[in-house]
């Protein structure tokens, strides 16, 4: 029997996108097989174990149905790791939740509306405790493959805390302020080594917000270079949907922006 760790990809709504990441990160380095066991991957492999310690949980939890699964994948695991934005904060998944569910299940599914059962999309850690989460829509294959080597040592996986910007300045980016176009980087969660700001796209926010992010002074800073703050904030139902709404209900502030 083989004493490498295994582990498990599983998938709920999503575009599967980060595990096609993950199938990138393995051609990379190709030495990560050597050091796990994988039993269940349905991008890459047609078995299906259900015998494993690690479980990559990709998508966000968007129906009632879905709930049993991901709290059956944290009996049998003992570390459970959110893989990509879906995950993570809902992501894209959460851009319904402030709409009426009725009229978006008839926009998208027509006269079969009733046939898909769906509530307001969650990350996982809204239904089960999630032990580490990698960022971002896709997944960064380096990151990915740094969480695992950390979770192979017995380490919990970081974050980087500080935001965005930091990152774009040390790219010695011009700030796209500069250039009147907006940019949720203030107050979004660096790591992705400022990608889209690097190739002159604004960040969308996938890596989701900072502890603490300060949308007051981000606001004035928009302010200051004359750009659209309900433009700005309206990026950021893109990925966060999900976060503002729990800060909205925890009373810290109200970055929803004018529609
Ligand atoms: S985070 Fe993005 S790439 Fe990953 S599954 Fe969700 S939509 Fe797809
Ligand atoms: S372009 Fe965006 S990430 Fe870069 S410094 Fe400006 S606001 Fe920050
Ligand atoms: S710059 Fe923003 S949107 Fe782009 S990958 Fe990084 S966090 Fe995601």
């Amino acid at each position: 029997m083989s004493a490498k760790p295994k582990i498990a990809f599983y998938e709920f709504t999503s575009c599967e996108g980060c595990q096609l990441t993950v199938v990138d990160s393995l051609q990379l380095y190709p030495e990560l097989l050597e050091a796990v066991d994988i039993v269940r991957f349905r991008e890459a492999m047609s078995e299906m174990g259900d015998d494993y310690a690690i479980a990559f949980i990709e998508g966000s939890c968007s129906r009632p149905s879905d709930e049993a699964p991901i709290k059956a994948i944290r009996e049998k695991a003992a570390l459970v790791v959110a893989l990509g934005a879906c995950a993570h904060l809902g992501g894209i998944n959460t851009i319904r939740n402030r709409h009426d569910l009725g009229e978006v299940r008839r926009f998208v599914y027509g006269d079969k509306a009733e046939w898909y059962d769906t509530y307001p999309a969650r990350p996982i850690s809204a239904v089960i405790k999630v032990d580490a989460a990698i960022p971002g829509c896709p997944i960064d294959r380096h990151e990915f493959v740094r969480t695992v080597k950390r979770l192979l040592q017995g380490r919990a996986p970081e974050l980087p805390d500080h935001p965005l910007c930091v990152e774009c300045k040390l790219k010695e980016n011009v700030c796209l302020y500069l250039r009147g176009t907006t940019c949720l980087g203030p107050i979004v969660r660096a790591g992705c080594d400022a990608i889209c700001p690097t190739y002159g796209d604004s960040c969308e926010g996938c890596r989701g917000l900072v502890p603490n992010p300060n949308i007051e002074h981000l606001k004035e800073v928009l302010t200051e270079h004359g750009l659209s703050v309900d433009q700005t904030l309206a990026k950021m139902t893109q990925f966060l949907t999900y976060q503002v709404m729990e800060m909205e209900a925890a009373g810290h502030g109200d970055p929803q922006p004018a529609h």
